[in-house]
């Protein structure tokens, strides 16, 4: 019998805890939001890492900053990186598996020019794999003819 009430009074006092941090949440800011009703702030994004991506030439926003000196391949621990010379120091082919990516940022600190960072794309989909293996310099060239546009 006393074990049954203080069983009651134990339940209760669980149920009270749980109610009050539902409370204390309900009425606390929204840290969410209803997607696609509503899209997160930009400027709320300046700390999140979306896939990578190559940060433009100060001359020329279709041109990288890489010099192909592998320095983010060795640093890659997800082995996500694919970096290929051209005739000069420019890469002729720059891709990378976002799938075996953990966004760990070691190819960004590891790049002596700052060709390298995070994107703030947020609301990236994908129906295979395969269209998450992405081509760093296409990209680039796109983002460049849109801002040119
Ligand atoms: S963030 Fe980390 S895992 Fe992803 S590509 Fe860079 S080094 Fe590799
Ligand atoms: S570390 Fe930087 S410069 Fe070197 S290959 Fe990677 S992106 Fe290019």
């Amino acid at each position: 019998m006393i074990r049954a009430v203080w069983d009651n009074i134990k339940g209760l006092y669980s149920l009270i805890v749980g109610l009050s941090i539902t409370a204390r949440f309900l009425f606390s800011p929204q840290k969410t939001v209803h997607y696609p009703r509503k899209v997160v702030d930009p400027e709320s994004l300046s700390s999140f890492r979306g896939p990578l991506e190559l940060t433009p030439a100060a001359d020329n926003s279709a041109q990288s900053r890489c010099i192909s000196c592998q320095a983010c391949v060795r640093a890659c621990p997800g082995h996500c990186l694919t970096v290929v010379k051209g005739q000069g120091k420019a890469p002729i082919v720059w891709t990378y598996n976002f799938t075996l990516c953990c966004l760990c940022a070691a190819c960004v600190e590891s790049c002596p020019t700052g060709a390298l960072r995070f994107s703030h794309k947020v609301y990236m989909v994908a129906s295979s794999r395969q269209e998450m293996v992405l081509d760093l310099l296409s990209d680039l060239e796109k983002n460049a003819a849109v801002a040119n546009d």
